[in-house]
């Protein structure tokens, strides 16, 4: 049972070194949504929490006044939604503070960045298409449902966020699709770049190999396919083998994206650092 706590924060507008966003903004904490591989679990606030990942949200239920005060103070150009959380959530159906930090944001001539992977933003298109929201990061993937019970069986269905990806497209917005997490032997590339042809750039993000919870998340993948085994133990422990199972991934990603005539982004995770991301495109 997901525990809901109506909370007040004392700031909502914080810096970040994000290139996406002078400032980031985070309506709620914690995820109802609780993906195994989500990174923000590896957050000191959310150690503090000592409740399991995906099991509370905190409604930030003052975000909305103080980011009409703060704006006044900080002047921000822009800003990203949803770096630690996700903002269209089922907490949002009922509280729609992400919607009035939208609507605030709107007022204010602030652009903003979304981060999501829920539908429910399509509830909220009249709102977008008001000129403030300038790309929209829709994380998706393509693995099979019985992987994606186990690695993340609340999130939204691959089918439902390939729709709102779609749609959104339709009515003009930006969007980039974005496959994370890429897994090797397991993501279909083609699948990536066929399904969404009106976007312009599709952008995938490695499985993180650095994560905590790496070896349940590969325990996950081989219950699927036990195949893979061998395979996996050796990435996990041969650099040499990890660098070229992905640089081919990425060779085969550059191929389709020519043929698609689609620009591209990878975001990596070298072997053996942990959130030193480097990309390519
Ligand atoms: S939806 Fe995003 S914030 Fe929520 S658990 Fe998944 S990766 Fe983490």
């Amino acid at each position: 049972m997901i525990e809901i706590s109506e909370v007040t924060i004392d700031r909502i507008l914080n810096p970040t070194s994000i290139d996406l966003g002078e400032y980031v903004i985070n309506p709620y904490m914690g995820c109802e949504y609780s993906c195994m591989y989500c990174y923000v679990k590896s957050n000191k606030a959310v150690y503090k929490k000592k409740k399991p990942w995906g099991m509370y949200v905190n409604v930030r239920m003052n975000a909305p006044a103080l980011l009409e005060k703060e704006i006044e103070m900080k002047r921000p150009k822009t800003v990203l939604l949803g770096s630690t959380t996700e903002c269209f959530q089922p907490a949002e159906h009922t509280y729609h503070i992400t919607k009035q930090i939208i609507e605030i944001l709107h007022n204010n001539n602030v652009s903003y960045v979304i981060l999501t992977r829920s539908p429910y933003i399509l509830e909220y298109i009249p709102l977008l298409k008001q000129g403030f929201c300038s790309k929209i990061y829709f994380t998706t993937n393509n693995f099979n449902n019985d992987l994606k019970q186990l690695l993340e069986p609340k999130s939204p269905s691959f089918a439902a966020r390939n729709h709102a990806i779609i749609k959104l497209l339709e009515e003009g917005l930006t969007v980039i699709p974005y496959f994370s997490p890429v897994i090797p032997w397991i993501t279909n590339l083609k699948g990536a770049f066929s399904s969404f042809t009106k976007a312009k750039c599709v952008e995938f993000e490695f499985l993180n190999f650095n994560l905590k919870d790496i070896h349940e998340i590969i325990h996950n993948i081989l219950q699927i396919d036990p195949s893979l085994k061998r395979s996996f133990d050796v990435l996990l422990y041969d650099k040499d083998f990890y660098r070229q199972i992905w640089r081919n991934i990425e060779m085969e990603t550059e191929t389709l994206a020519t043929l698609w005539k689609k620009d591209f982004k990878i975001y990596k995770h070298d072997f053996g650092k942990f959130f030193e991301n480097s990309y390519s495109q």
